[in-house]
């Protein structure tokens, strides 16, 4: 189903999942006059404090779905493992974005890496692996250093492990737990970047600045906006972008890594939803992914991406939630808190924006 009309004020989104990315969504949305509603299997979500209405429930309760599609007057989610089943069912009562077949692409490495390279963007030479044999004719194709993935559920780095030439095949296919998989060759990448765009039901697209993302242990720790590249490798990083988002006849705000490698651009992968490598857009730019989202899924003109500072984004992991007496004491940072009772190890408790002014 499509959105035809603009979805006025008053209107409600649908949500599934309630972590960060919802509650930044449902705030982006109540500015806009625009309810979310959210669905969530935990009691305890991040985006229930900041919405309008809560579904606790699983994913696969039909009943409770039916419920909840019927509540609202569109669905988004903001994780990209909802069972394909379950954004199919909502589907024939409420119009879903991004779209089920966007969703699939994005949640099989096999499926992603092929559409990539069928638009004739560089990937990492691939190969899909069902075993330790399969594994052993990829590697001998790819060569080593390479990088073993699971096909589905990866994330910060989790299912997938790095190949060192002389490595025993078995032990690293035993290492990431025997699944369906992707061998990759290993990138000697100079810089990590990302691409957040957005598209309209209507075919409009906006693409945000390039951010330059360091990791830490796997997991996002700083966005730099500009990031230190060229101005051209910059622009084909954009036009990468603009070019798998229409692809994917995709609706909503999509995130994809890439990483800079001998000056040139190779697609890592794709996130069908709002972005920790956006977060920046919050302070700098008019138009926020988040907004941008809201926006794009209700049928509303999108807004301008335009950026109107440099920025960078840090997020606060774990503990360094501690520091937000001290950051909220700074005039240039924009802190932003994610209302989660405990500060695990490695957890995303919040981030925030330090702005200083744009260089021409
Ligand atoms: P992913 O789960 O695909 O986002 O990978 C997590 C991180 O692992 C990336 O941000 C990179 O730092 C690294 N990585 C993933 N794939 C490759 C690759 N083919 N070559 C080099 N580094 C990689």
């Amino acid at each position: 189903m499509k959105v035809a009309d603009p979805l006025p004020p008053g209107s409600r989104v649908g949500i599934l999942g309630g972590g960060q990315l919802a509650r930044m969504l449902s705030l982006a949305a109540a500015r806009l006059g625009i309810d979310c509603h959210i669905y969530a299997p935990e009691a305890h979500s991040p985006a229930f404090a900041v919405s309008a209405a809560r579904t606790i429930a699983a994913y696969d309760d039909f009943a409770a779905l039916e419920g909840f599609a019927r509540a609202v007057d569109v669905v988004t989610y903001e994780f990209e493992n909802v069972p394909g089943d379950t954004a199919g069912f909502l589907d024939r009562f409420v119009p879903v974005a991004p779209g089920v077949a966007a969703l699939k692409t994005a949640q099989d490495r096999i499926a992603e890496k092929t559409f990539i390279d069928g638009l004739g963007i560089p990937v990492a030479p691939f190969a899909e692996v069902s075993d330790t044999a399969t594994l052993e004719r990829a590697l001998s194709r790819i060569g080593t250093p390479a990088v073993l993935k699971t096909r589905r559920f990866g994330y910060d780095g989790k299912g997938q492990t790095k190949i060192h030439p002389g490595a025993d095949p078995d032990a690293a296919f035993a290492e990431i737990g025997r699944q369906p998989a992707i061998l990759e060759g290993f990138v000697a990448f100079e810089k990590e970047i990302s691409v957040i765009a957005a598209r309209s039901w209507s075919g409009e697209v906006a693409v945000y600045d390039v951010p330059e993302n360091h990791h830490e242990h796997h997991i996002l720790k700083t966005s730099t906006v500009p990031a230190s590249i060229p101005a051209d490798v910059a622009e084909k990083a954009r036009g990468f972008g603009g070019r798998i988002i229409a692809a994917l006849d995709y609706v909503g705000v999509i995130g994809v890594e890439m990483f800079v490698a001998g000056g040139d651009v190779v697609v890592n992968e794709i996130a069908p939803r709002v972005h920790n490598s956006g977060h920046w857009t919050m302070d700098a730019c008019h138009v926020s992914q988040f907004e941008q989202h809201i926006r794009a899924i209700c049928g509303w003109p999108l807004g301008a991406p335009d950026r109107h500072s440099d920025v960078v984004m840090t997020n606060l992991l774990g503990d360094e939630i501690g520091r937000w007496c001290e950051l909220a004491a700074e005039p240039a940072v924009h802190i932003h808190l994610y209302g989660k009772a405990e500060a695990r190890r490695g957890r995303k408790m919040g981030h925030f924006n330090r702005l200083t002014p744009r260089q021409p």
